[in-house]
């Protein structure tokens, strides 16, 4: 069985949450069983351990779980990329749109700076509109985004075919 089959039989898929007709994709069983979440950090760290990024930039909230845990492992610096209205340092802010509504997301204006070589990191793709904004902050404030990694994709959602169309890079363990 290959890690990738392993990873993808500990995703639990909740219907009908948080609303009518989403399939929502469950980590929280990677996360509580020590053997698969070693073995999905570990895929992250063979990965990341060649192409050295400078920094890793996770995203609010499941990106902190697993970015913090790889940039320890790296032995690089942790940026939170954090939901609105909770950084308390000068941030920088980008805007994007959902299916209903707009959200905004956030990053202290010291968190990197021109030339690191950033690896940003969430636990899923969707839309990719998270992900393009996190892309969008770190290159406002200079960095190069090395890559996009993911634990899911759902490729159904076109986010990462339009990430990649935006110029990332993008590295996704199961879809
Ligand atoms: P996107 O911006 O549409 O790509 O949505 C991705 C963001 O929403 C990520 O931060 C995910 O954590 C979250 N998200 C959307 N759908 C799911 C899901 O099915 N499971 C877990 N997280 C999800």
């Amino acid at each position: 069985q290959s890690p990738a089959e392993y990873i993808k039989q500990h995703i639990r898929t909740v219907p009908d949450w948080p609303s009518p007709g989403i399939q929502f994709r469950d980590i929280t069983p990677l996360l509580s069983n020590p053997r698969v979440f070693r073995v999905l950090i570990d895929q992250f760290v063979h990965r990341y351990f060649d192409l050295r990024p400078s920094a890793i930039a996770g995203l609010d909230a499941r990106g902190f779980i697993i970015g913090s845990v790889l940039a320890y492992e790296l032995n690089v610096g942790f940026v939170p990329i954090r939901k609105k209205g909770k950084l308390p340092f000068t941030t920088v802010e980008e805007t994007y749109e959902l299916e209903y509504g707009s959200a905004t997301v956030e990053m202290h204006t010291d968190a990197v700076k021109p030339g690191d070589r950033v690896l940003l990191i969430d636990d899923l793709i969707a839309t990719g509109g998270t992900m393009m904004a996190g892309m969008r902050l770190l290159e406002r404030l200079g960095a190069q985004v090395i890559e996009g990694a993911a634990i899911v994709d759902l490729p159904e959602l076109g986010g990462s075919q339009r990430l990649r169309a935006g110029g990332l890079r993008v590295h996704t363990l199961v879809s």
